[in-house]
């Protein structure tokens, strides 16, 4: 005795029977990742009083634990920053967010960021202006973040590898200039290449201790001035780089 005919029978295999295994072990990292990530935002970002709901969505879209090496995903949302090789590291997320907020960017600016490293904070930028130029000192860093950006499809970023002491010249003067390794004075070429009625945030001081982050802006008549925020700890940004 049939108690379903085999039409129905193959139905339930559809529903009972495929439907389970098309949920993945991808699906789940995926949820995962995510979880981590609306946590960060609201115990790490959120909490610290970084509201702008543009700089949050665009921190949602982003996923740092693919900018990360592989074996340290599972600390990407982590309240901290992290080792990305050749004695470099990733911004901890309330700083890049922060950074970000202070730099007040808008949809027609460009912008120059010094410090490449992974390509996160390139990545929350370009979606919040219309277009990144970023340095990175170290060969091996630049290219991989270049190849980095290029698969996950940002495509309104364009990374070189040299000497951030230098600047852009050839795109400057530009809206906004956010420096993420820490030199010991303003470099003048970069005050050079902000535009009139820009802005660039920077965090200055000796290694490791006693740097402070710094707005600098350019006013229309070329006059500048500083002011000092929150007591920060960067990688020095260095003069050339050693063999
Ligand atoms: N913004 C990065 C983190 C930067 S860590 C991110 O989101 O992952 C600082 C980076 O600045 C390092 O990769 C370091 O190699 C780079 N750096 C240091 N001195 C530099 C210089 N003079 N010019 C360009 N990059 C420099």
């Amino acid at each position: 005795m049939h108690i379903y005919s085999r039409r129905t029978t193959y139905l339930l295999f559809l529903f009972f029977g495929f439907l389970p295994c098309s949920y993945t072990w991808q699906d789940d990292q995926t949820l995962h990742y995510e979880a981590l990530k609306q946590q960060m935002i609201d115990t790490q970002i959120k909490a610290r009083g970084v509201n702008d709901p543009e700089i949050l969505s665009v921190m949602e879209t982003v996923n740092r634990h693919l900018f990360v090496p592989e074996d340290l995903r599972e600390y990407a949302y982590n309240d901290g920053p992290l080792p990305i090789g050749h004695g470099q590291t990733i911004s901890q997320p309330y700083i890049v967010a922060y950074m970000t907020e202070l730099l007040q960017p808008d949809s027609h600016h460009v912008v120059l960021e010094i410090g490449t490293g992974s390509g996160y904070q390139a990545a929350v930028l370009s979606k919040l202006v219309h277009f990144v130029y970023t340095i990175e000192i170290i060969p091996e860093l630049g290219n991989e973040a270049a190849k980095r950006l290029k698969q996950l499809g940002y495509d309104n970023i364009s990374v070189r590898v040299g000497d951030g002491y230098q600047g852009w010249p050839e795109f400057a003067p530009f809206d906004r200039i956010i420096v993420t390794a820490a030199p010991e004075e303003i470099p003048p070429k970069l005050i050079e290449q902000l535009k009139a009625g820009g802005r660039m945030i920077l965090p200055k001081g000796p290694q490791w201790w006693g740097q402070d982050l710094l707005i600098v802006e350019k006013d229309n008549d070329g006059n500048v001035s500083i002011e000092k925020t929150i007591p920060v700890r960067f990688v020095p940004m260095v003069k050339e780089r050693k063999p």
